[in-house]
């Protein structure tokens, strides 16, 4: 059976594609946990995208610590719990 495609083009084998598809779904999924976003989902689109989602994973902002919720004056991310915003010193 001959090789679809050239060498160092871009048709991959299948076992290429599943190795790139963790790798790149792997790496999403990391940055995506350390920047407080759902590592789930990134790993899903880093698998299927490769690196225009891992581009986009790194361009994405930081997202809110667990436990917190945006303040509903100035968006600012505070506790759950929390009866006065740290940032604008507004009731919540
Ligand atoms: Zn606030």
């Amino acid at each position: 059976m001959q090789r679809r495609g050239k060498p160092g083009g871009l048709m991959y084998s299948p076992i290429e594609f599943i190795v790139y598809a963790v790798i790149f779904g792997l790496m999403c999924a990391l940055v995506a946990n350390v920047k407080h976003r759902r590592w789930t989902d990134w790993l899903v689109a880093g698998a299927f995208l490769g690196p225009i989602a891992l581009v986009a994973v790194l361009a994405a902002p930081v997202g809110d610590p667990p436990g917190c919720v945006p303040c509903p004056h100035c968006r600012s991310a505070i506790p759950a719990a929390a009866t006065v915003c740290r940032y604008c010193s507004r009731s919540v």
